[in-house]
């Protein structure tokens, strides 16, 4: 069983398949997928009211980078669901560009880059005050490699606000309610990155920080899509389509796959500088190949493969046109 240490309520979540690379990982078992590992009910009844709720609940959830439950939990465990009225990044926020997404601004650049991102990551450790510190410092990278891109794209900027807590307990959110079923995520209602050490199965990846920061990365992408404006598009798409509709879940597979993009380019801008080695790119490369959605999942990630593969055109590509998940092909984003 995972060592996810869930501090209430329920058992860890099982998780499904083995990882799909070949070399068994120096860890013993595939990664939670980014997000918080509850997802919300299947709609149960037809009144008006609720299904309005359970749709919006849905698409923050999963829009927002809330994910779900290994395969075989996630019937049976569920999460409430975030409160509707609060996770959706307001139609009019001034705070973000246009609302677009294969024709953002940060997106038809060609030249676009993240240059080399010279970090000093302050060390890793699982104390509370140890982990912030070195999220701090990882923002404050972050914000250093992206805020240069979003300025060229006549794009705003501001940082994003962290949480980084012990666990969920006790946290409340905007998206997600005062459910604890949640991990890493990203929350456009208050710009904030929530980071709950114990949903990041320390444990089984131990000292490889480099793990850490990719999951900040990738929450930290959702950041620049809301500041871009193309959060805000995708999910209003979104819910036009149906939030669990094929067309809804294939958008909620471009907004995730473009994050892993995003982090991929920042991941290589590190390692670029020589802030991160190459083994601890490597060790990042594999990890984003063996996420995404295992079957019985919702299709709403992509697949390990799909996820390792934007990771690496991150990396190797380094621009962010070269991550237009919304002008990919079905295939690309599936
Ligand atoms: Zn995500």
């Amino acid at each position: 069983m995972p060592p996810q240490a869930y501090s209430q309520q329920r058992p860890p979540p099982p998780y499904g398949a083995p990882p799909p690379y070949g070399a068994p990982p120096p860890y013993g078992r595939p990664p939670a997928p980014y997000g918080p590992p509850g997802r919300p009910s299947p709609p149960r009844g037809s009144g008006g009211g609720k299904v309005v709720f359970i749709v919006l609940a849905a698409v923050i959830a999963v829009v927002l980078g809330l994910v779900r439950l290994g395969a075989a939990a996630t019937t049976a465990d569920q999460a409430t669901g975030p409160d509707p009225s609060f996770g959706y990044q307001p139609p009019g926020d001034t705070d973000a560009g246009p609302a677009e997404t294969a024709t953002n601004p940060l997106l038809t650049d060609t030249s676009a880059t993240l240059l080399p991102a010279d970090c000093d990551y302050a060390p890793w450790g699982t104390g509370v005050e140890v982990a912030r510190t070195f999220f701090e410092t990882a923002a404050g990278c972050l914000a250093d490699a992206w805020r240069p891109v979003l300025s060229a794209a006549g794009l705003p900027f501001s940082d994003p606000a962290l949480s980084v807590t012990a666990s969920t307990a006790g946290v409340t959110t905007p998206c997600t309610g005062t459910t604890s079923e949640f991990a890493a995520f990203y929350c456009p209602a208050n710009h904030t990155i929530y980071m709950p050490i114990s949903q990041l199965q320390t444990d089984l990846f131990e000292d490889n920080w480099v793990v850490y920061l990719s999951v900040f990365a990738h929450e930290y992408g959702h950041h620049v899509q809301a500041l871009s404006g193309i959060l805000r598009k995708a999910n209003s798409d979104r819910v036009d389509a149906g939030v669990r509709s094929a067309q809804g879940l294939e958008l909620s597979r471009r907004v995730e796959l473009q994050a892993n993009c995003f982090d991929g380019m920042f991941i290589g801008a590190s390692s670029e500088a020589g802030a991160l080695s190459s083994t601890q790119l490597n060790v990042a490369r594999r990890d984003a190949y063996g996420r995404g959605d295992q079957s019985g999942d919702m299709r709403d990630h992509g697949t390990a493969e799909n996820g390792g593969q934007w990771f690496e055109t991150g990396v190797e590509q380094n621009r962010t046109a070269r991550c237009n998940t919304f002008t990919a092909s079905a295939g690309q984003v599936n």
